[in-house]
């Protein structure tokens, strides 16, 4: 099977930094404007994002993090996958929320996402962000930041590793 390296560690920071910016000029600054991760690296990227514009324009956004588990469309073929915690320390009724996700294949995630996000309130507008969209999507749904268009094989695998929780940032892919 080989395995090719699709972003590296600096790859990584710069798309990140770019996504960062492009949320910046859409929201017109960072006024009412929430990160919410999709775990686990979800979640991560999302620190690293309201890192960046914290950097950028010194305000601290707030970053949440939303388990979807329990409002995916498969439940029932899963019913023992475990949850993760959910962490929302804003409400965001009336606020602009960023969806952040690792990698975005069918879309079927951020449906429950959405779904999930409807708990906490009610946003004036959801955006989508993913380091990797590798197509496939079985839902219309498009991510509004994408650090990279990856075109992918349904049978591909991108394995996506962030220091945080793999010791090392890179993303690769590999098999089909
Ligand atoms: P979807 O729900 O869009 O089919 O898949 C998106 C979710 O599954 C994301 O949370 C993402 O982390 C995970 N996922 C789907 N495909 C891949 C993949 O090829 N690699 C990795 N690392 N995660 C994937
Ligand atoms: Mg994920």
């Amino acid at each position: 099977m080989t395995t090719r390296t699709v972003l590296d560690g600096a790859e990584i920071s710069r798309a990140l930094t770019r996504i960062s910016h492009e949320i910046i000029e859409a929201n017109k600054g960072v006024a009412d404007l929430v990160l919410v991760g999709i775990p686990t690296r979800g979640s991560m990227l999302a620190r690293r994002i309201a890192d960046n514009i914290s950097r950028i324009e010194g305000v601290d956004v707030p970053v949440g993090s939303l388990d979807t588990t329990m409002y995916r469309d498969d439940l029932a073929q899963h019913p023992t996958r475990a949850p993760h915690p959910t962490d929302m320390p804003v409400s965001v009724d009336g606020v602009t929320v960023v969806l952040v996700d690792d990698v975005l294949f069918s879309g079927r995630t951020v449906r429950a996402a959405l779904d999930a996000l409807g708990d906490h309130g009610r946003p004036k507008a959801v955006r989508l962000a993913a380091l990797i969209d590798r197509g496939h999507r079985e839902l219309p749904i498009r991510a509004d930041y994408i650090g990279k268009n990856l075109p992918s094989s349904r049978d591909e695998r991108i394995s996506v590793k962030l220091t945080e929780h793999d010791g090392e940032d890179s993303v690769t892919i590999s098999g089909g």
